[in-house]
């Protein structure tokens, strides 16, 4: 897998590849996307069923922590593996 280097992230929400759907995904499940970018976003996960099970495995990986929030871990730690699961979803695939 290569990583081009020198990209540089760009203000405008471009939804064309997997690698800016992935990076969106968190984003658009906390309803912080625009509407328009919501929506073309849901037209790529419609015809992408890599994205669509990244969205699943995602959607599951949350209500997993979510689930788990209560008395189970301390708060420190559900922090820190929310970071760091965050950070993996958004940087290991594609
Ligand atoms: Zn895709």
């Amino acid at each position: 897998m290569k990583r081009k280097r020198g990209e540089r992230e760009r203000p405008s929400r471009r939804v064309q590849t997997c690698k800016d759907v992935i990076d969106l995904l968190t984003e658009y499940m906390e309803g912080g996307l625009a509407p328009a970018v919501g929506r073309r976003l849901e037209t790529h996960l419609g015809n992408c069923s890599a994205c669509e099970g990244f969205l699943q495995t995602l959607r599951a990986t949350r209500a997993a922590i979510r689930s788990l929030q209560r008395d189970d871990i301390p708060e420190d730690c559900h922090t820190k593996l929310r970071a760091f699961l965050d950070r993996e979803l958004k940087s290991g695939l594609l």
